[in-house]
Order: C-alpha cells, then sequence, then structure tokens
C-alpha cells in the first residue's frame, strides 16, 4: 500500500474555527502514524477579503497547534485553469449543461408543483443553452437509483439519487463553485483520505457524482467526524460561543494542552486516559474509533486539561512560558507605551487591559466621569452598537467613535473617547485608545464596555 496523503482545506474567514482546528489534527495524526502527506490547501474561491491576512491567521493557528503540513498552501484562488477545464470537459461530454433560471423562476416553479423544499428542477437541462458568461453551468445527475459511500465513521451512507440535485458548478460569472473545486483538487493532490467536518456529509453524494463525471478512478477513502456541540448541547456557532482558536491562544491555553484536547473531541484511546503525549496520540490514533455521536466542547473541561499541562512543567519552564504570554500579548503596543511610561512598573500599568481578563476600574476616575459626562451611558451603548459592524481596524474605530459621539451629542472626540478608555482599560491614560482597541479585539471590547454600561444601572 502506498503511503495515504490527507488534507485540511480550511476557507480563509478571519479566525481559525475549534473544529477546524479538530478536523486538522485528526488529518495530521494520521498522515504522520501512516508516514503519509499532509497537504494544507486554502479554500479562497470566495475571495474573501483581507486574504493575506487570514491566510497569515490560518498558518499561524496551524503551527502554534504544532500541525506542521508537507506541501502547500496551495490556493484555490490561483488554480482557476484547473477547474475552468474540468467545466469544459463535462460540458464537452454532456454531464453539464448551461442554465438561464433566476432563483425566482426555481422557486415559483417549486411553488407550482407544491413542492415544500424548492431546489433546482433540471428545468435547463434539454434546453441545449450555450455556456456563456452569465448563465450558470449544472451537473447533470442520475434520477434513478441510489447514491451511496461508505464512510470510516459512519458506514454505508446512502441517499436516493432523486434527491441529489443538478447543482451548480460554476457560477453565472465564471467561478467555479465550492465543490467542483473541491473535487478537482482532491484528484489532483492525489488525495487518498477525506477527512472532514460530518457538515460535508450530505455533499459527498454530490463530490462522488463529480468524481465519476470527470472519470477520476477509485474514490479517496471517506471519514466523517462527528460536529462538535457546545455544553448546552448546541451546534458550536461563532455568534453564541467562543469558537476561535486565537482566543484561547489570548487567553493564555498551552497549545500542547489544547491540541490534546482537541483530541478528545470524537475520540477517545481505548481506555479512560485524557492526557496523552503526541507521540501517544499519532501511535494509537484510528479513524475507525472515531465516534458517531456529537461531542462536547466543554472549556471547563479543557481548562483542566490545561491545568494539568501547567502542573507538569517544570517551574522554571513555566515562569518562562508565563512571560512569552505576555510578551506576545503586549508587544503589539510595546512603541506606544515606551513613549509614555517613566519607569517599567508603569509601563506593565498601562498594559495591564491587554492581559488581565478584566481590567482594574480607577474607581475615582470612574466616578468623576459619570459626575461630569451626562452622555456617559449613551456613548457606551453607540459604542456597543457600532463596533460590531466596523472593520477592526485602528482607523476604522476612530471614525466610528467620532460618529458615536455625534449622535450623543459630544462634538469633542476626546470626550467620547474618554468613557470607552476607561471601560476597556479602567484607566484616564494610557496608550493611543484606537490602536488598543484593535489589539484588545471585537469580542474583549464589547464585553468590556457591556460590563460598564452594567455599572450605570441600579
Ligand atoms: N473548505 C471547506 C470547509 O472549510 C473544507 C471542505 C473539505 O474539507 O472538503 O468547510
Amino acid at each position: 500500500m502506498t503511503a495515504p496523503r490527507l488534507r485540511i482545506a480550511p476557507s480563509p474567514t478571519g479566525y481559525f474555527h475549534i473544529g477546524t482546528a479538530r478536523t486538522a489534527l485528526f488529518n495530521w495524526l494520521y498522515a504522520r502514524q501512516q508516514g503519509g502527506t499532509f497537504v494544507l490547501r486554502i479554500e479562497d474561491t470566495d475571495r474573501a477579503r483581507n486574504r493575506d491576512e487570514h491566510i497569515a491567521g490560518i498558518e499561524a493557528a496551524l503551527r502554534w497547534l504544532g500541525l506542521d503540513w508537507d506541501e502547500g498552501p496551495y490556493f484555490q484562488s490561483q488554480r482557476g485553469g484547473l477547474y475552468a477545464s474540468a467545466i469544459e470537459k463535462l460540458l464537452a461530454d454532456g454531464k453539464a449543461y448551461a442554465c438561464d433560471c433566476t432563483p425566482e423562476d426555481v422557486q415559483a416553479r417549486a411553488k407550482a408543483r407544491g413542492d415544500k423544499t424548492p431546489g433546482y428542477d433540471g428545468f435547463c437541462r434539454d434546453r441545449g443553452l450555450e455556456a456563456t458568461s452569465g448563465r450558470v453551468v449544472r451537473l447533470r445527475t442520475p434520477d434513478e437509483g441510489e447514491s451511496a459511500y461508505d464512510d470510516l465513521v459512519y458506514g454505508r451512507v446512502a441517499k436516493p439519487m432523486v434527491n441529489v440535485l443538478d447543482l451548480a458548478i460554476r457560477k453565472s460569472n465564471g467561478d467555479p463553485l465550492f465543490l467542483l473545486a473541491n473535487v478537482v483538487d482532491d484528484a489532483d493532490m492525489a488525495i487518498s483520505h477525506v477527512v472532514r467536518g460530518s457538515d460535508h456529509m450530505d455533499n459527498t453524494h454530490s463530490y462522488l457524482l463529480i468524481w465519476e463525471a470527470l472519470g477520476y478512478g477509485p474514490r479517496p477513502v471517506f471519514a466523517h467526524l462527528p460536529l462538535i456541540n457546545n455544553d448546552a448541547g448546541k451546534k458550536l456557532s461563532k455568534r453564541r460561543d467562543k469558537v476561535a482558536v486565537e482566543d484561547y491562544r489570548d487567553a493564555g491555553y498551552l497549545p500542547e494542552a489544547v491540541r490534546n484536547y482537541l483530541a478528545l473531541l470524537g475520540w477517545a484511546p481505548g481506555d479512560d486516559r485524557e492526557i496523552l503525549t503526541v507521540e501517544q496520540m499519532v501511535a494509537e490514533f484510528r479513524l475507525e474509533d472515531v465516534k458517531r455521536a456529537p461531542a462536547t466542547f466543554d472549556e471547563r473541561k479543557m481548562q483542566s486539561v490545561n491545568a494539568e499541562y501547567l502542573r507538569a512543567l517544570p517551574v522554571e519552564v513555566f515562569v518562562e512560558r508565563a512571560q512569552g504570554w505576555l510578551r506576545d500579548r503586549w508587544a503589539p503596543l510595546g512603541a506606544e507605551v515606551q513613549e509614555r511610561a517613566r519607569t517599567l512598573g508603569e509601563a506593565v500599568a498601562m498594559a495591564d487591559f491587554l492581559f488581565l481578563p478584566e481590567p482594574h476600574m480607577d474607581e475615582k476616575e470612574w466616578a468623576k466621569e459619570v459626575a461630569k459626562q451626562p452622555a456617559l451611558a449613551a456613548i457606551l451603548d453607540g459604542a456597543i452598537a457600532r463596533y460590531p459592524e466596523v472593520e477592526w481596524t485602528a482607523d476604522a474605530l476612530k471614525d466610528a467613535t467620532a460618529a458615536v459621539g455625534e449622535e450623543a451629542g459630544v462634538a469633542q472626540l476626546g470626550k467620547a473617547q474618554a468613557p470607552i478608555r476607561l471601560a476597556v482599560s479602567g484607566r484616564r491614560v494610557g496608550p493611543p485608545l484606537f490602536e488598543s482597541l484593535a489589539v484588545l479585539g471585537l469580542d474583549r471590547t464589547l464585553a468590556r464596555l457591556r460590563s460598564a454600561r452594567a455599572r450605570l444601572e441600579p
């Protein structure tokens, strides 16, 4: 048997999701165990904004977790020619066709049929439309029989073909759609094992139809990984839960502890051990032992794993790592603090809000602000409402804050800044506010604005 080839294929979203990290880890463990290859592929067909930053973030998160890759990063945005020729081939072979239905057309026909789950009905299949720009291209899927595949985790997965619709593989602007690029790349990169979240299980039916229409030969092995729920049993969601790996890095988790905890989201060694070295995980991991039931992401559990790792460090290593974490937290504001502090003690005091879970509120200054700024509540409310909508840069935050001030009837930017600075740093003086907010991040900024706002309620 030849060595397996696996991949992690994140889309640049601006943060690295806990679920993607778990998927990356399982791929990596299997590749390392089998002497295989682990490929990094960036699925950036959507041309997300700030792409370079997002991609740097993906690489940094993988490196932080110690998940090194052997090939890549490959970028889908640079491989358009490959997808275009696959689509041309499907069209030439009569396996795909052009379609000019608008979403409204599709909906109207579904309504007329009394179809409650309206999907595309194959209307353009035999209309012989030319695949010109402005038209989407769809895959012609069979109407009879069954689509089925064997999954290492879920066993046989089947679905009647009549429910696998003629999916779009090219947008009307000529860009390839996710699944087409995903399949072409897996074939081109000779991926032998597709290990990914179970949210893609249904896609796999369409994946295989594209695979077969392109004549790619033997299928890869599939292993879908269970959903990850929060501790209330709900699917992890960006809005409700802390899902970014970066948040845990910033909160001072050890990467090896996070990696250990992630390994337990859907897998366990065959006994009740929970703390495993990475060598043990590589040796013992089995895709076949991954469980189907949703895994539960429980931060308290991860904290206790982290605490075990912390206690196992020699004390001088512990101190060194705590220092390293601090250094990383406030390095982005180093130059600003250096200009303002007269002693190292003052420097630490000016930057402590960056690494304390909550800022130390200077109660005297807060009381003064409450006494002299009648628009205090309006300013905090305005920032809470506006900040989630702004691009998280110092410049954009400055504009947003000026707008908040104006709405609250506070024309001077400095006066509008003061309550926000107190809320996030607990102090009246410190490094420039907007740079500080940019470093602090949206989530922590909002949490602090809200708790300052709550102080005003009796
Ligand atoms: N880009 C897809 C995602 O982020 C990955 C799909 C796959 O692993 O095949 O969900």
